[in-house]
């Protein structure tokens, strides 16, 4: 198994740790021919999607990264990764994810909570987070923190508003690397 990690800017890194904590081999996305290469699963992590968006762009990574996912291929997409899926961006997810939803001030903190197919009491580390705002019916919520909807999955893609790859829980990443295995999520 092993998993592709976007490493155009933001924080990749701490994804590549996570599996290899994990004992599952990485790879890094930065220009067109990594696609190339075999990969079972794909991490969009968190940064600021505005600059990733622009990037995807310059470096002819968006139609490719579409289809990849249009086509079936496990998605994890982390704050800035879970806007990038939204549907005013690559829009292969059916969610709207509302920027920078906590304000910019008191925009990040640290929780806990229940997360569906993962567990109680999983730590959840909000960075200038977005939250979900609307979800299609295809869209399976994992998550709330505060009345707002903060984890997701839709068949291939999955989707977390904070940011699990900061925290030692590796519960999240082990869902994701259960559906990279499985396939399609469920
Ligand atoms: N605020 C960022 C954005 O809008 C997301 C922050 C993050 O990924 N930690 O893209």
């Amino acid at each position: 198994m092993r998993i592709a990690v976007l490493a155009l800017q933001g924080a990749f890194v701490e994804h590549e740790q996570m599996f290899h904590r994990l004992g599952v081999e990485t790879m890094e996305i930065r220009q067109l021919r990594d696609f190339l290469q075999p990969f079972d699963g794909l991490v969009l992590p968190g940064g600021e999607s505005t600059v990733m968006m622009r990037l995807l762009n310059d470096l002819l990574l968006l139609e490719p990264l579409r289809r990849r996912i249009e086509g079936g291929m496990p998605v994890f997409g982390t704050c800035a990764g879970l806007i990038l899926l939204d549907s005013a961006h690559l829009g292969t997810m059916d969610i709207r994810a509302h920027r920078n939803a906590y304000g910019r001030q008191l925009g990040s903190f640290r929780g806990q909570g229940k997360v569906l197919h993962v567990g109680d009491d999983v730590p959840m580390t909000f960075i200038r987070a977005p939250y979900i705002e609307d979800a299609g019916a295809g869209v399976e919520i994992l998550a709330e923190y505060g009345g707002h909807k903060v984890a997701a999955r839709q068949l291939n893609q999955m989707v977390t508003a904070f940011h699990p790859e900061l925290d030692g829980d590796t519960r999240i990443h082990e869902l994701f690397l259960n559906h990279c295995q499985a396939g399609i999520m469920e």
